[in-house]
């Protein structure tokens, strides 16, 4: 762990750890190259992975741009899924209540699956849960169908590590279209393939609930993305057989993806940097409503090490509030924060002067 790492009990909460800069920068460790390298400034606190934090000395090779590979059958399996999913638009106002209601809960609960397992837990192990949260989020995670848990983290902590490279799979700079849904519809860039393999993932390997989950994927999702949302209504109040289908799972299911895929996009794009400026992930409000919190990107990338993945807690921030929810509970613990006094050091020192979020 880097000698810079402060490491305080917050009074208020105790199951938080607040991560505390130093207040002379990054010199203590190392000394020159962390103090030119804002990215490696603030803190990080978790044993376990390291593996997430942005890594500026790769860069693209010079080249021309990357050949597209077309992969045809997702290409079509999503075409497919967002025509059922605007024609269930057409039918939500034949539907009845409990049909929406019941959809609208599985948005929110599959896109928890998502924010605080794949992304927060998994990914950046933000905080810690007990086995009864960890079978939730992973049933959510099946729920939401973005790959497995392990996948997703890998592809993400490539992300963070990576970012705006081709070894970042969803590469912004190659535009909204590319980094918001192409991305899954072509092969992948070689750089991301490469790079992505060497990354630690052994905090997952170990995880034997996260490894079941990766074995019996296909059959997960069959039954908990498709089949199970379908069955229900129909089933249960006796929704038409096409309105449960069209609207509490193609609908839904399009729903949860394009809020998680304007992370990657219009978050990467749209919004003020208020923490960093040479980095291209931004605040974006409209992104937070819709990804249950996930909008304030920039201080996200800033500080990966956040559970709340923004400066502030329940602010637009449906993800926190569960994860809080969870702690008092006594089934999330050990939620990493990061202090205010970092934060606004980091402001200063590569913010690009625009108002904070919210
Ligand atoms: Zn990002
Ligand atoms: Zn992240």
């Amino acid at each position: 762990m880097p000698a810079h790492i402060l490491q305080e009990i917050s009074g208020s909460y105790s199951t938080t750890t607040t991560i505390t800069a130093p207040p002379s920068g990054g010199q203590q460790n190392g000394g020159e190259k962390l103090e030119k390298n804002p990215h490696h400034w603030g803190a990080d606190v978790r044993p376990e992975l390291k593996d997430d934090l942005y890594d500026p000395s790769y860069q693209d090779e010079e080249g021309p741009p990357p050949k597209l590979e077309y992969v045809w059958r997702n290409i079509i399996l999503m075409a497919l899924l967002h025509l059922g999913a605007l024609y269930g638009i057409t039918l939500v106002p034949s539907c009845r209540l409990y049909t929406c209601l019941f959809a609208y809960l599985y948005y929110v609960i599959s896109a928890l699956g998502i924010t605080a397992g794949a992304h927060r837990l998994w990914s950046h192990r933000t905080y810690k849960a007990r086995l009864p949260l960890r079978l939730f989020l992973i049933i959510a995670n099946t729920m939401a169908f973005q790959n497995d848990v392990y996948e997703w983290a890998r592809d993400h902590r490539a992300h963070h590590k990576f970012s705006e490279t081709h070894a970042d799979p969803h590469n912004s700079r190659r535009g909204f279209f590319f980094s918001h849904v192409g991305w899954l519809l072509v092969r992948k860039h070689p750089a991301v393939k490469e790079k992505g393999g060497k990354l630690d993932m052994s905090d997952l390997k170990a995880e034997k609930l996260v490894m079941f989950q990766r074995r019996y994927y296909k059959p997960g999702l069959l039954l908990m993305c498709f089949i199970l949302p379908t069955l229900v209504p129909w089933y249960c109040w006796g929704e038409t057989f096409l309105n449960s289908l069209c609207v509490s799972t193609f609908l839904r299911y399009a729903v949860v993806l394009n809020a998680t895929w304007l992370v990657n996009s219009a978050a990467h794009l749209y919004g003020y940097r208020p923490y960093d400026k040479n980095i291209s992930s931004r605040e974006n409000i409209l992104v937070s409503m819709g990804a249950v919190g996930e909008g304030f990107h920039n201080y996200h990338h800033a500080f990966p090490y956040d559970y709340s993945a923004s400066e502030y807690r329940w602010h637009i921030n449906f993800t926190t509030f569960f994860i809080d929810c969870m702690a008092a509970l006594g089934l999330a613990y050990d939620r990493k924060r990061v202090s205010k006094a970092a934060v606004l050091a980091r402001i200063k020192r590569t913010g690009d002067g625009s108002c904070k979020s919210g």
